[in-house]
């Protein structure tokens, strides 16, 4: 069994040394020359001064350099701190410091903010082998390796940073163990194997893409296809080439391919599609059956968080589900409500036991005691309820619950009803705090050939909601705020909701 995350292809090696592993626009790196290609890129990385123990601060859009870089990092025991290039310079110097990383590292697909950031701060370019362009920041003499571990569940392998929803995102660390073991997972569930080709468009810098693409993709012998930005059209016609088997995006990535689709009368097709998955942020129920409507395929659900590595509760293959559960939990792990015997309505906060958890936040020993407690239980902070099939419904945060004149407004439940009319592309829901009680403020993205008149909406929505759950107020805007991820960032909403803008 691999011990460390960059062994996973072993395997593939040997037996389809001729299928490919990782391709993007540039590169094509077959399973047979995988190793040897980690390899010369671990030799540069340690040229450059990485040793065993240090944080390497990876910059980039996903690319085959990045996800070289981050195998590379395995074989030498460093810890990638992997860092979407898109962040501004502000974000970046934050990982920096925070990090405590030997060097940034940017690569070639570093977007030109990124690539000023590493110039003004001096990084010198250079040429490596198998990957071409790098820059490399300059070395941080004060860079103090952490201990190294034999044992896969006690080697940090990448340091995540969370999507940054809620508040400052925090440094996740997850061990070679937490990313084989969903990896291992995710091969089961979705039966990945060689001859699947994975749409890789979720930011490996996200322990969504590091997981679901990155480490599933190479356990399986898969082709991962790496993606560097989000784009509907594109996605439209990857599909429709027939090229892609696999694809996992945020539900914003599948609301605005069907949008695509149908402002452009093209016709939704993927003759190849086998697993299509949404995870990350809510999937509603009008999204769940517009796409398998147009695409003919299930959209499976999946929810989990970078502390989870991310997988808490998938759908199977074999019972796909019509409405738009999270599924049960994945095997393996312990997953209950906290809370849920004293909640009319079944609710509690979902916790998690089991391989999948964090070894802890980095540099936060306060802040990982609160969020696992003393004998391993995950704390989320998720709401949920599990209905008679023992499939798990997510509510929603418990930070984000809305409680309007005593009643419980789960900004979800309101979010599905938007997004059901036809006008409107995606929501969001917030709460504003006004004399002491809680307003309900809507935020939408509206379809641009049929946006909805106010007036229609609002009866639209009377007719879906009891009147506690209504929207104060309902904003139109051009797009939501998202992060790399598709994820939608809702403390800039609350933040425009509570000024009113
Ligand atoms: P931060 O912790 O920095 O505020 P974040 O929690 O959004 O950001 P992630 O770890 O990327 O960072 O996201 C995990 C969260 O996303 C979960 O805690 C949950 O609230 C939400 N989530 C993930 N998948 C789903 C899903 N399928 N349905 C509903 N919510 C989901
Ligand atoms: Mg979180």
């Amino acid at each position: 069994a691999p011990r460390r995350i960059h062994e996973a292809m072993t395997p593939w090696s040997a037996s389809h040394p001729q299928q490919i592993a990782l391709c993007d626009e540039f590169h094509r790196i077959s399973y047979g020359d995988l190793p040897q290609a980690v390899e010369t890129v671990a030799e540069r990385m340690a040229a450059s001064g990485v040793r065993a123990g240090d944080r390497v601060l990876l910059i980039a859009e996903n690319c085959v350099a990045l996800a070289l870089a981050i195998l590379a990092a395995s074989r030498l025991d460093a810890w990638s701190a992997t860092v979407n290039a898109r962040l501004s310079a502000r974000e970046i110097d934050n990982f920096l410091a925070h990090s405590g990383a030997r060097r940034a590292i940017y690569f070639g697909a570093a977007s030109p903010a990124a690539a000023a950031h590493g110039q003004a701060r001096g990084a010198i370019r250079e040429d490596w082998p198998v990957i071409g362009d790098v820059l490399l920041g300059p070395s941080n003499p004060d860079a103090v390796p952490e201990p190294v571990f034999d044992g896969a569940a006690e080697q940090v392998a990448v340091l995540v940073y969370t999507s940054g929803t809620t508040g400052a995102p925090k440094a996740v660390m997850l061990t070679h163990a937490n990313l084989l073991f969903i990896a291992n997972n995710n091969r089961n569930l979705r039966r990945l194997a060689p001859g699947d080709t994975v749409y890789g468009v979720l930011p490996l810098s996200h322990v969504y893409g590091l997981s679901a693409l990155l480490a599933a993709s190479l356990i399986s012998g898969a082709a991962l296809r790496l993606v560097p930005r989000f784009s509907e059209s594109a996605l439209a016609q990857a599909l429709a080439s027939g090229e892609v088997s696999v694809m996992h995006g945020a539900p914003a990535m599948y609301a605005k391919l069907l949008a695509y689709c149908e402002a452009n009368g093209i016709e939704p097709s993927a003759p190849r599609l086998r697993v299509a998955q949404s995870g990350g942020a809510p999937l509603t129920a009008a999204l769940k059956a517009d796409f398998e409507a147009a695409f003919g395929t299930p959209l499976h659900n999946g929810y989990g968080m970078t502390e989870a590595s991310p997988s808490i509760c998938q759908t199977r293959m074999e019972a796909p589900r019509a409405d738009c559960s999270v599924g049960t939990p994945i095997p393996g792990i312990e997953v209950r409500l906290h809370g849920a015997e004293g909640s009319a309505e079944g609710v509690g906060e979902i916790r998690v036991r089991g391989p999948n958890v964090m070894k802890g936040y980095y540099r936060a020993a306060d802040a990982s005691a609160e969020a696992v407690t003393a004998d391993g239980w995950l704390c989320t902070g998720d709401l949920a309820r599990i209905d008679a099939d023992g499939a798990f419904h997510v509510v929603g945060r418990s930070k984000e619950l809305i409680i309007r004149s005593g009643f419980n407004v789960y900004p979800v439940e309101v979010e599905g009803v938007l997004n059901a009319h036809p006008g409107i592309v995606q929501s969001a829901v917030v709460g504003r705090t006004v004399e002491g009680n809680e307003e309900v403020v809507a935020f939408i993205e509206v379809a641009r050939d049929a946006p909805p008149a106010e007036a229609e909406l609002r009866a639209y929505l009377r007719e879906h909601l009891s009147p506690y759950k209504l929207p104060s107020e309902i904003v139109v805007l051009e797009q939501l705020p998202a992060a790399a991820t598709g994820k939608i960032l809702k403390k800039e909403l609350q933040r425009m909701a509570a000024r009113g803008d």
